[in-house]
């Protein structure tokens, strides 16, 4: 009889323990929420997969605009300005999936990155374009040449452009043609990581100094 009282007790003083136990084993903590950004933009690294853009001296346009995106990116993110990019690989994307990335985003701009060619080897500089007839469009560009120029980036203009992706997009749009691959110093810029980082500095402070006045 007691030790049929004695097992019947350790039974419960098992169960209590285990009860006890199993609470403290729930998880404390909630998973993460999403991060509330208070803006989001779209980054758009130009060409990509089967289509490398302009080609110098091994090196390829897709790659430097990604490279260039990402930096921008992770400039953005310590603003808290969310991103979202139409690639983040080496892959196709075609122009009219870039536009409705853009369109379909909620986003307050978008940005697309490219490098330039031209025949003439002497020709240098950034340029930005905005379509026609925006005025939102040609705000965020003069914004852009304004902060390239004041980091000391070799500037050309700020003008209107007829390409897709700047207008068939919804939002304020850009394209940066960020220097001359065809310029034999500038692309040796634009390879150097120093050159990409003050790049995306110039250009991420301008995105942020655009939402700033657009609020
Ligand atoms: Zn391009």
């Amino acid at each position: 009889m007691l030790e049929a009282l004695i097992a019947a007790l350790a039974v419960i003083i098992c169960a209590v323990v285990w009860c006890a136990a199993s609470n403290t084993d729930k998880p404390e903590t909630e998973p993460a929420p999403e991060p509330v950004y208070a803006h989001t933009v779209v980054l758009d690294p130009g060409h990509g997969g089967e289509y490398p853009g302009c080609v110098r001296d091994g090196t390829e346009e897709k790659s430097l605009t990604l490279e260039i995106c990402n930096r921008i990116r992770e400039r953005l993110d310590d603003s808290s300005v969310g991103v979202i990019m139409t690639r983040e690989e080496d892959a196709t994307v075609s122009l009219d999936e870039r536009c409705e990335t853009a369109n379909a985003s909620g986003a307050a701009l978008f940005v697309s990155i490219h490098a330039n060619s031209f025949t003439d080897e002497s020709v240098s500089g950034l340029e930005s374009y905005f379509c026609k007839g925006s005025e939102s469009g040609r705000a965020l560009s003069d914004t852009v040449l304004a902060h390239a120029e004041r980091a000391g980036i070799a500037v050309r203009y700020s003008r209107e452009g007829d390409y897709q992706v700047i207008r068939d997009t919804k939002i304020p749009a850009i394209l940066i043609e960020t220097g001359y691959m065809t310029n034999p110093a500038e692309l040796e810029r634009l390879r150097s990581e120093e050159y990409q980082s003050l790049l995306a500095e110039a250009i991420a402070g301008a995105i942020i100094e655009y939402l700033g006045s657009a609020e």
